[in-house]
């Protein structure tokens, strides 16, 4: 393992361990401040709490973004039930079934957590007919149950519980011997850290990239309101976000994806072709795909009118907003054309 990825990897593992459902991301976004302190680049807080650091460029041709979202799937409460079961939301676009009997901790106002299980109503097969067990998961029928001594309603507002506290998921953050990596949230921290990774880079070597880069960290990407407006005379911009291994994509574990076309746009073609063109001379693993079901926070800034060239490339990912998995060689192949592009 390369030194840069040594970094990219723990530092991945420590992100992940931060929970950060979207609209409740402080916590993820002060540890990546601090890591952008510690190097020594600039950064500041948007009013919406997003990070902009900025690394200064060899030449003043119009600068550059790379984002990455630190937000992830999670859910909020919505009821109360009589029996102390929370009845929740989902932040993002996943399946109940993505994440039941998945460990999870509630956020409450005042600052207290509580642990518990996102369970369906009908868990246990002892108790119900099988029709009753298998019945589908909605937003009526799964519910946390907290690990505490809960039985009505005001038991759990006494524990400061509430309707609109959030919810994190459990990541399972595993590293296997083979070289892949399983967790939630890959999406996409994975590529947070894969930011930092270059951040790292360019220090550590004394280089400055050949433009201004900012690395942009979105906080709201998974809920639709990611990247809206990016700093001044930005006029180029890669989303790091995941790519979809799936039967029928394109994307592998083992390359970084760059996207061509996503439920929003076709991406430039020009650009595209730029990016193949600086992974194919480095010799860095590749793969050009289309999304059916997917945005960006690039197809999004230029969706509210961003006039930019724009990409997005990311390491392909199994199982995406499920227990997502990827490979160490994906992150290499990403943070390698990530750093690759900002030379260029
Ligand atoms: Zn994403």
């Amino acid at each position: 393992m390369s030194c840069d990825m040594k970094y990219v990897v723990d530092i991945a593992q420590e992100i992940l361990a931060i929970p950060s459902p979207g609209g409740d991301t402080d916590r993820a976004v002060e540890r990546i401040e601090r890591e952008f302190a510690f190097m020594n680049i600039p950064c500041r807080r948007t009013a919406k709490g997003a990070l902009i650091a900025v690394l200064e460029g060899q030449s003043d041709l119009p600068a550059r973004c790379a984002v990455a979202h630190v937000d992830t799937l999670g859910a909020v409460v919505r009821r109360i039930e009589d029996d102390g079961r929370l009845r929740v939301l989902p932040t993002g676009g996943f399946g109940w079934g993505s994440v039941e009997g998945e460990n999870c901790t509630v956020f409450t106002l005042d600052g207290r957590t509580y642990s518990g299980s996102l369970m369906p109503d009908k868990a246990s097969r002892h108790a119900f007919h099988v029709e009753g067990t298998d019945d589908p998961r909605t937003d009526d029928t799964v519910a946390i149950r907290l690990d505490e001594d809960v039985n009505c309603v005001d038991d759990v507002v006494s524990l400061g519980i509430g309707v609109g506290d959030m919810v994190s998921f459990e990541p399972r953050t595993v590293v296997t011997q083979s070289g892949y990596i399983k967790s939630r949230h890959l999406d996409d921290k994975a590529c947070v850290a894969v930011a930092l990774g270059a951040c790292r880079h360019f220090v550590d070597s004394g280089k400055k990239p050949a433009r201004t880069t900012y690395i942009y960290i979105s906080n709201y990407e998974e809920v639709g309101h990611g990247t809206a407006r990016l700093p001044e005379g930005v006029g180029e911009m890669v989303a790091l976000d995941i790519g979809i291994v799936a039967k029928g994509t394109n994307s592998s574990e083992r390359a970084v994806s760059i996207c061509a076309r996503d439920s929003r746009t076709p991406y430039d073609r020009g650009f595209v072709k730029e990016l193949a063109q600086l992974a194919k001379s480095g010799s860095i693993p590749y793969r050009i795909d289309t999304y059916f079901r997917y945005g960006s926070d690039a197809s999004m800034a230029v969706g509210q009118g961003e006039d930019v060239r724009f990409s997005c490339i990311g390491m392909g990912v199994d199982a995406t907003h499920h227990y997502e998995r990827t490979h160490l060689e994906g992150i290499k192949a990403n943070l390698d054309l990530l750093v690759a592009w900002m030379e260029s």
